[in-house]
């Protein structure tokens, strides 16, 4: 059962129950956040999320000094926590949660690991990841639009509509949102969560569609488009 296999994840990794002991809070809605995130993840890519957490450490305001060789990591905001676990509303509460989601959506998304005391990989889409002296190279190519895409999957976790959007991803979310529309949340899914074939699937549903396949300046383009329409009243 997918739900034990969490279970047993969270309690043979130390380090992390370690970490957890920090936040009361986290500590006890840790569990329903990863089984809301394996729930959004098509079964069939779920692997990176397990392996990934199996090695998970939460730093908290970048203190990685306590991370070991091959662990995963996020990072989160200290002073949210605090905030969260201090006050009777729930606004920060809210706040802190779906900054740990965002965060967990990186992480069950391809790798972000600690190597040589050195935070490496991106946690995010990407084309095929090259091997360089026997380490995964990534680039940051598609930053924008994986910060978009967690975001936006953040926000519909939380029953929230992008304008409600806190975060500082607002026109991140936007050409996450145009893509969305275009190829599907399934097809964007994958290539978020399983990078196997990197980026392939997109483009390829996108020449299908007769539509230009370099995504980034396509976006770029559509993006300001929208928001030249949108100042002059033309939509919504
Ligand atoms: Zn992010």
């Amino acid at each position: 059962m997918a739900n034990n296999r969490l279970i047993e994840i969270l309690n043979s990794n130390t380090g992390l129950l370690e970490d957890l002991l920090k936040s009361k809070f986290l500590q006890n809605e840790i569990l329903g956040m990863l089984k809301s995130i394996e729930a959004t993840i098509p079964e069939e890519c779920r692997e990176n999320f397990y392996n990934n957490l199996s090695t998970l450490r939460i730093c908290f305001n970048h203190d990685k000094s306590f991370c070991v060789n091959n662990s995963t990591v996020i990072n989160l905001d200290k002073r949210l926590i605090y905030l969260a676990e201090n006050n009777t509303e729930n606004k920060f509460k809210e706040e802190l949660l779906m900054e740990a989601y965002h965060e967990l959506l990186h992480l069950a998304s391809n790798t972000i690991q600690v190597i040589d005391g050195e935070v490496r990989g991106n946690g995010g889409l990407q084309e095929k990841p090259k091997i360089q002296d026997g380490k995964m190279e990534f680039t940051d190519e598609y930053e924008e639009l994986t910060e978009g895409l967690s975001q936006l999957l953040t926000l519909r976790a939380f029953g929230k509509k992008s304008k409600e959007d806190t975060s500082k991803y607002s026109t991140q979310v936007e050409k996450a949102k145009i893509l969305v529309k275009k190829v599907g949340l399934d097809t964007m899914k994958r290539v978020f969560f399983n990078n196997r074939n990197g980026m392939e699937p997109v483009k390829k549903k996108l020449i299908e569609l007769h539509e230009n396949p370099n995504l980034c300046a396509e976006l770029e383009n559509e993006c300001h488009l929208k928001n030249e329409m949108q100042i002059a009243g033309f939509e919504r």
